[in-house]
């Protein structure tokens, strides 16, 4: 043999437990290893929510369901298998989406959030509701052969500031084509991200993982001066999310230009 391995198995005591209550809104390929990233770290509640079904069609990287789930609600059938490998875990599962009406109430009754979404307009809704909130949300999502990662601190930078030109295609394909790999990778670095120590106020770490190249980069990030999330009054924001579901393409107002002598 030209190497041999020493395998050590390792030592399975149950994790420290944190007083910690984290919400995970979508459990698909992003929500699942979140969770159990969460949950591994000694997270003492969670709180699933999706309002959809496992779908035969892309089951498949959703690490917790299999052909029995089919059908069923996602948010229970991860609940199930979290907390037959989590005993101690308090989970709430929530079959039902996140709306204007109900995702400050969901962010200010946790400690924090995870975005697992695969829709636009509800990762700027929730970015929002983060930074008015004051409740901490791990951004992630992958566009074709990338994924991308940042944690929302209430004084920014947020999705806003990083996406200043909002695009209707930008995230909405999030899983489109997509190798499960990379989803899993996020997934699980948002969860691990959402519980490490804070940046510097107005910054915050991007991380970019590259699919193709297998590059992961971290990419200093700060808060975008003319950001209508985290530097207008938060009522603008907010009665344009009231009054229709466009809100989320809301563009920062174009800088002053700068004289040139
Ligand atoms: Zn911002």
């Amino acid at each position: 043999m030209p190497f041999s391995v020493e395998i050590t198995p390792p030592v399975t005591t149950p994790p420290r437990l944190r007083p910690i209550s984290a919400c995970i809104i979508g459990m698909g390929g992003l929500g699942c290893p979140a969770s159990l990233a969460l949950a591994a770290d000694g997270v003492s509640k969670l709180t699933l929510i999706d309002p959809d079904t496992v779908d035969e069609t892309n089951w498949h990287r959703q690490s917790w369901f299999n052909e029995e789930d089919f059908g069923q609600p996602k948010a229970e059938r991860a609940a199930v298998r979290l907390k037959a490998r989590f005993p101690h875990l308090q989970i709430t599962p929530r079959v039902e989406a996140v709306t204007v009406d109900n995702v400050q109430g969901l962010l200010r009754t946790h400690t924090l959030a995870i975005d697992g979404t695969d829709d636009t307009r509800i990762k700027f809704l929730l970015s929002d509701a983060a930074v008015l909130t004051g409740t901490p949300l791990v951004f992630g999502g992958v566009i074709r052969l990338e994924g991308l990662t940042f944690r929302i601190r209430p004084s920014g930078p947020c999705l806003r500031c990083l996406f200043e030109v909002p695009d209707a295609e930008m995230l909405s394909c999030a899983f489109a084509g997509v190798m499960g790999s990379i989803a899993g990778f996020i997934g699980a670095l948002q969860g691990e991200l959402a519980l490490s120590p804070l940046e510097v106020i107005g910054k915050a770490t991007l991380h970019r993982f590259n699919g193709t190249t297998l590059r992961h980069r971290r990419v200093s990030i700060a808060r975008a001066p003319d950001c209508p999330a985290c530097n207008g009054p938060p009522d603008t924001l907010w009665n344009a999310w009231r009054a229709g579901d466009d809100a989320w393409q809301m563009r920062p107002k174009p800088l002053p230009s700068l004289a040139t002598s």
